[in-house]
């Protein structure tokens, strides 16, 4: 461990290692400090949905390259259960090759650690970090590694740690739990995603390899209640509950689930500190769009941090950190308020809500401009 570094980055998880690789060609001296011991265990099993212009930062740290499990989303079919109105984005409508990808978590972790270890940043494994603090000029990064505490200092703490330290941020629960599995389908999918809502919350498949991977939301208790199901009183469920599109579900594989938040800190920025990726904002995952924008704050701290060229001075100053900020506040703030607004007009029966929803999705189908918007947004982020 070095005992000083200019930019100390905590957390090597994919937004962590993401900006960690940006950085490599800069003047300054990174330093990734990741609690794990062992970077071939993923902190978590599960496929993440990037957008088309998450693949293009990806293709510019040479990572896309190394992915070898990815499917292509083509379309995504936006519809509501026991309502009217449905809509379909298109990849060919965006002119684009896809409109996201589904990748797996573990895979794109390893293809960052494996570019990250080849590149000039040190990462220090089973290093923990317990607190930071401000000290004339400079953070001071308090860590723990093998037992043994030890003090370092940089000019510029940026906090990745997916949101599990200290930083304070307005918490609001959802009630409502992931269910994430693999489901193998009688229909081909076609690259099609679908993202249907229901009264109990969001269902999104997503194409993955020959089959979906499953985001099924709904209330603590019914997700508890479908985890213990036998596979076949399970499959038909999904089957009552997600419609026809895809046919019987024919299999299901490592059902999981996680307890649904929206997590985000009003102030992402304080001397010589920046929070980045979930440590900034955990969004609920109905639109797959939280690792999406890590993925921004990511790239965007670097694209700042390259304006200073060699200037060291400036490198966590409160100017340039509040700059970060506020360029950053459009894309956070449109993402939380559209994921927030999301599930509360679609997780509900309410009947006037309902035929607005209708009237919603139809005017989405039969009104392009809206939905090149829609699909621009989520691609590209607010600043498109
Ligand atoms: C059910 C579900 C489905 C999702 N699906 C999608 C999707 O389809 N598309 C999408 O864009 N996003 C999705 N997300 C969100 C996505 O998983 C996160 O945005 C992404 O994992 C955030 O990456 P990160 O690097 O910020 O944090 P993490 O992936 O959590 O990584 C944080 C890293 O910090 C390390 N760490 C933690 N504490 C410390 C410490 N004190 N000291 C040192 N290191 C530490 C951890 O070991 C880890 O390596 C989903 C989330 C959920 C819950």
């Amino acid at each position: 461990m070095q005992s000083h570094s200019d930019i100390i980055i905590v957390g090597g998880g994919p937004v962590g290692a993401t900006l960690a690789l940006a950085l490599a060609d800069t003047p300054f001296s990174v330093q990734v400090l990741e609690a794990r011991e062992d970077l071939s265990r993923a902190v978590y099993k599960r496929t993440l949905a990037l957008s088309y212009g998450s693949r293009l930062i990806l293709e510019r740290l040479g990572i896309w390259a190394q992915l070898s499990d990815v499917t292509a989303i083509n379309n995504i079919h936006i519809s509501q259960r026991g309502g009217l109105g449905m809509s379909q984005l298109t990849a060919t409508e965006e002119n684009l090759p896809a409109l996201g990808y589904v990748v797996d978590y573990g895979e794109l972790d390893s293809a960052l650690h494996a570019a990250l270890s080849k590149s000039k940043a040190s990462v220090v494994t089973g290093a923990r970090v317990n607190s930071i603090r401000n000290s004339a000029g400079y953070a001071q990064v308090q860590v723990t590694q093998t037992d043994v505490p030890c003090s370092l200092t940089t000019r510029l703490a940026v906090v990745a740690d997916g949101g599990a330290g200290q930083a304070q941020r307005v918490t609001q629960e959802y009630d409502q739990h992931a269910l994430l599995a693999t489901v193998t389908t009688e229909l081909p999918h076609n690259g099609c995603a679908y993202e249907r809502f229901t009264p109990e919350g969001p269902v999104a498949l997503l194409p993955n390899q020959q089959g979906f991977a499953l985001v099924w939301t709904g209330t603590p208790d019914r997700v508890a209640e479908l985890l213990a199901m036998p596979e076949d009183e399970f499959l038909t469920a999904l089957h009552t509950h997600f419609g026809d599109r895809v046919g019987q579900f024919l299999t299901v594989t490592g059902r999981t689930s996680f307890p649904l938040v929206l997590r985000y800190a009003q102030d992402t920025v304080a001397s010589h500190q920046v929070l980045i990726g979930n440590a900034a904002q955990t969004l609920h995952p109905v639109a797959g769009q939280g690792f999406n924008l890590g993925l921004r704050d990511a790239w965007e701290l670097a694209q700042a941090i390259r304006e200073l060229g060699t200037n060291k001075e400036a490198l966590g100053s409160r100017s340039m950190l509040q700059a970060f900020q506020s360029q950053r506040r459009t894309d956070t703030g449109s993402s939380i308020f559209f994921t927030d607004l999301l599930v509360r007009l679609f997780s509900n029966d309410h009947p006037i809500l309902k035929h607005g929803r209708s009237l919603g999705l139809m005017a989405l189908q039969y009104f392009p401009p809206a939905r090149h918007m829609i699909a621009r947004r989520m691609i590209f982020g607010a600043r498109g």
